[in-house]
């Protein structure tokens, strides 16, 4: 049995008190239940408070993003150090937003999950095909690029700490969602993927979210979809009640 996520991508909003006004909202309206886990990713200057206010609470940090060097002249950058050092253990790489705005590469992506294993944090990656290539028909062949050429050099042992999330770039912030059927497809080709290069054992463990427009109204049955393991969820993350009722959506 893998255990659903759902995962806030809280992207470059809230201010620190708008974030800790989320939070406090989340814990008086999020139920905790061992079937889900909870994770939330607000922006660099807001994970510390986030910590401390979660301390007590079952909901897990996570940054965004990373620099995938220990530390060095890369102004403006975060290192997996820095982030273990004031309790974030979990990161999201990959999105699709780092991908297309700024220019990470399968290559940089390699080194950022590499990094990511090493350190022993948890590394939501993200993949997902865009609509021009949706639509000539190249998404399996995109996403097993993505996965192959940032992930496929890591031991089976990384596995452990790695969960995928299909995000495919013309569902995000559009209102148009993959339909439950789309996401089922691709996840079970990429758990066909995963089986190819590591074994059946290894595919069957590693979690797999979707992501793209998850809203309290579609989540119950693209959740239901037997290889989809959760979501990762942007603009209703940032509002407790719907974001709830999406966690309330995966509890089984
Ligand atoms: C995301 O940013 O990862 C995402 C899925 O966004 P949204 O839910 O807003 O489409």
């Amino acid at each position: 049995m893998r255990t659903k996520i759902v995962a806030g991508n809280w992207k470059m909003y809230k201010t620190l008190p708008e974030a800790v006004s989320l939070i406090n909202e989340l814990k008086s309206h999020v139920l905790p239940d061992k079937s889900v886990e909870v994770i939330i990713a607000p922006a660099f200057v807001n994970l510390h408070q986030a910590v401390t206010l979660l301390n007590d609470f079952p909901i897990s940090v996570a940054a965004q993003n990373m620099h995938f060097a220990d530390q060095g002249a890369y102004t403006g950058e975060i290192s997996a150090d820095m982030l273990i050092a004031i309790g974030v253990n979990n990161v999201i790489l990959g999105h699709s937003e780092r991908r297309a705005y700024f220019n990470e590469t399968d290559e940089i992506l390699q080194k950022k999950a590499e990094k990511a294993y090493e350190k022993g944090m948890l590394n939501i990656f993200c993949v997902g095909e865009n609509l021009e290539e949706r639509n000539t028909g190249k998404h399996f062949e995109i996403v097993k690029n993505q996965l192959t050429k940032s992930l496929f050099n890591l031991p089976i042992e990384a596995y452990k700490k790695i969960v995928i999330a299909y995000e495919p770039v013309w569902a995000i912030g559009t209102g148009q969602t993959a339909t439950p059927d789309q996401a089922q497809e691709m996840h079970q080709f990429i758990r066909k993927t995963l089986s190819k290069k590591y074994g059946a054992d290894l595919a069957n463990h590693v979690r797999i979210l979707y992501g793209g427009s998850v809203k309290p109204g579609n989540a119950a049955e693209i959740f239901s979809k037997p290889d989809v393991d959760g979501g990762l969820i942007g603009g209703a993350s940032l509002n407790a009640k719907e974001f709830n009722a999406i966690i309330e959506a995966a509890k089984s």
